[in-house]
Order: C-alpha cells, then structure tokens, then sequence
C-alpha cells in the first residue's frame, strides 16, 4: 500500500532504543538509559522566560517560511563572529530542529541514483534522508580514531554530495582543519556539495572547532546546519537553521514552505535569548560532559575494553568485538545488565563491532553502569 520508497526507511534505532528504556522504567526496572540522544540539562531559564512572554506579547501568528527576522539577523552575526562564515540573514533559514534542515538540503540535492558520501559510523537519519531523495549512500572508511580514511576512494562519477559532522555524532571525532581543507580539495577536483551538520559544535573538550564553510573554496559549495537542541538543552523546542548559496537556499525554502511551513513562532523568541543571552550554562554543561566522558572512557579501558577517546559530543563509541559484536553486546546489555545503548550497527556498516554509550546522564549513573558491565564481560 505505501510508497517503494518509503518501504525501505528503517525506523530510527536510538529513538527506538530511548522509547525501550523508559517503559522498562515506568514499568518498575532499574534500567540505565545510555541510549538518549539529548542533554540531562534543562533549558536555561532565560530562554524559557523570552518563550513565555512571546507567548503573553501574542507572537502566535504565522511568520514567513524562512524565519524571523531578528533570528535570521542573529544567527547571521554568530555564523560570522564564532564560525567565520560570511552569510547574509536573506541566506539563512530558520527551520524545526536540525534535522528538518537536513531532510530538505539532501531533498534540494540529490537527484534519483545521485550518491552521498557518509564518513564511517554516521548519525542514523541521514542514510534515510539519501533514500527519500531518491539518492544513494557510500559509506567511507575512516581510521582507528574515526577520522577520514582514502576519502577518495568512495568517491565516483554519481557522488555529489559528502557529510561531515564534526563533533560526530555516534563517534564523537572532531575533524581538524587539515581534514577539512583534504575534504575541501575533493569537493573542488570532483564538483562536489558538502553538507555540514555542526549541531554538537559547543560540545567539545579542549579542541577546536571548524566550520567546512569558512575554508577559502567552500562558501559556494557548503550547506551548513546547526541547531539549538544541543547547545542549549532545547531538544523538545524543534529549532534549527540552515545556510548556504541562495541558489540552493532557494530549493530548500521551497520544501519548507510546502512541509512545515516554519518553526513555532515563539520558540524563534526564545533562539533570540538563546543566542543574544548570557552563554555561561554551556560552559557548565561541557565541563560536567567532560567529566563523565573521561569518567566513561577510563571505565571501560579498565574493563579492557578498547575505546578512543573522542574530543566532542556526548557519546563514546567503543569497540566490543571482542565480547560478541555491538548488536549482541548491546542485548546482553540490556537482558542481562539493564543498561540501554544503541548498537553500532544502527550507524552503519562500519559500526558492527561497537556500541555508543551516551553520558548524557549523571555521574552516579555512570559508575553504575560500569560495574553492570564489570560483571557482564567480567
Ligand atoms: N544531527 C545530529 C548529528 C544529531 O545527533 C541530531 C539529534 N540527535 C540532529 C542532527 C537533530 O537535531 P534537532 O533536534 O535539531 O533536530
């Protein structure tokens, strides 16, 4: 009955997984949920106040499909001072969360039987993403550490389009600018569209982040994304925002305006604050996200299980090929340890031998979970 198309979109494993978790808990099990995908913070107060007196002011009326333009003018300002990118508010769209920008770039990009490049272990939605576009996905190697591994190797006559996420998301690896310029050289031998999805930007422990777009060559070729689910613990609030040439810009307004529309009125107030206001709750948070990272990775090291230490995001990724594989680590995990996580697999191909653990929950937590796992690979 439904489209071929459709047919071949898996259900979303994490979204799976996290749903999993709280009925075993509602119904009464001590289960450890490793598999959440947002912060264990709240919104800041401040953002949550400029929503509320939005709402009181009567800012509950339709907006134009690219956003509002205080927002539109503020993102701009913040592309350019912290990411170097040099974008006019007209080029930038505000949109539902993140992930609908992405849904509506790979739309406005990808033709029928076109191919997008995914670097190794990728975040599970955007494989289905390519496949509503018609489009197909080749999966790159990458190292060890998660990085980059003979790029060019999967790039043929059909690519158009490579994915970066750096902070990555289920790996946590942050690309250098080295990288980022070899990707760069690429995309400009090969005529090629990057998108660059830098949601867990903030995220990240002592390195620095890059914007693909800010590097001389890409302003024309890079749809950048971000968000504020992340940043600003504002998963539940659906706010996002895309850039890039107006030409493709053009193409994704297009989608949006006859999807979505726009992303709620109010809740554009309240990435107003979020960016205008004070910014010192991030600080905070990635100091405690670094805490339970390094608490998390020397945990498992212990355990003598293998794990790179990854320099953004909230998630480790570690290799359990050696206790069965990700899928079946992460059952027993569950059936015997009651600790929710997502397998690898879930990421792509290159993922089967891990697991992403998420330390988006608390120390205490923490701790536990690695004597459950003591005693399941004990
Ligand atoms: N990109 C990545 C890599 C993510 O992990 C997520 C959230 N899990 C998103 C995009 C989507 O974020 P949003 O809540 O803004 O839709």
């Amino acid at each position: 009955m439904v489209s071929r198309r459709l047919a071949s979109i898996p259900e979303s494993t994490t979204m799976k997984i996290s749903a999993m978790a709280k009925k075993l808990n509602a119904a009464g099990l001590d289960v450890i949920d490793l598999g959440v995908g947002e912060p264990d913070f709240d919104t800041p107060r401040n953002i949550c106040d400029a929503a509320v007196e939005s709402i009181r002011r009567g800012d509950t009326h339709y907006l134009p499909t690219t956003g509002l333009s205080e927002l539109k003018a503020a993102i701009a300002e913040k592309l350019y001072d912290e990411n170097c990118l040099e974008v006019s508010p007209d080029d930038v769209s505000v949109v539902p969360g993140a992930k609908m920008a992405i849904f509506a770039a790979i739309q406005a990009l990808l033709d029928e039987g076109d191919e997008c490049v995914l670097i190794g272990p990728s975040w599970v939605s955007y494989e289905p993403c390519v496949n509503f576009s018609g489009g197909r996905v080749r999966w790159a190697k990458v190292d060890e550490d998660f990085m980059p591994l003979d790029l060019a190797e999967s790039i043929t006559s059909r690519t158009k389009l490579v994915l970066v996420n750096s902070p990555s998301n289920p790996t946590g690896a942050v690309f250098n600018r080295k990288i980022l310029e070899e990707i760069r050289d690429l995309a400009e031998d090969h005529n090629l569209m990057v998108l660059s999805d830098e949601i867990y930007e903030k995220i990240i422990y002592g390195e620095e982040h890059h914007s693909i777009g800010s590097i001389p060559g890409m302003e024309e070729r890079t749809m950048t994304v971000n968000g504020f689910s992340k940043c600003y613990a504002m998963t539940g609030w659906r706010l996002g925002y895309i850039t890039g040439p107006s030409e493709v810009m053009k193409w994704v307004n297009r989608i949006l305006s006859h999807s979505v529309s726009h992303a709620t009125t109010f809740v554009q107030w309240a990435g107003v604050e979020a960016l205008k206001g004070p910014q010192n709750t991030i600080d905070s948070m990635v100091a405690e996200f670094e805490q339970r990272r390094d608490l998390l990775v020397s945990g498992l090291r212990n355990l003598g299980i293998k794990c790179a230490l990854p320099g953004g995001a909230f998630y480790v990724f570690p290799d359990v090929s050696e206790f069965g594989g990700g899928d079946d680590f992460a059952e027993k995990m569950l059936s015997k340890a009651m600790i929710a996580a997502t397998p690898g697999s879930a990421f792509g191909p290159g993922g089967c031998d891990n697991v992403r653990m998420s330390y988006a929950t608390s120390q205490e937590r923490l701790k536990q979970a690695l004597e459950r796992i003591s005693e399941l690979v004990g």
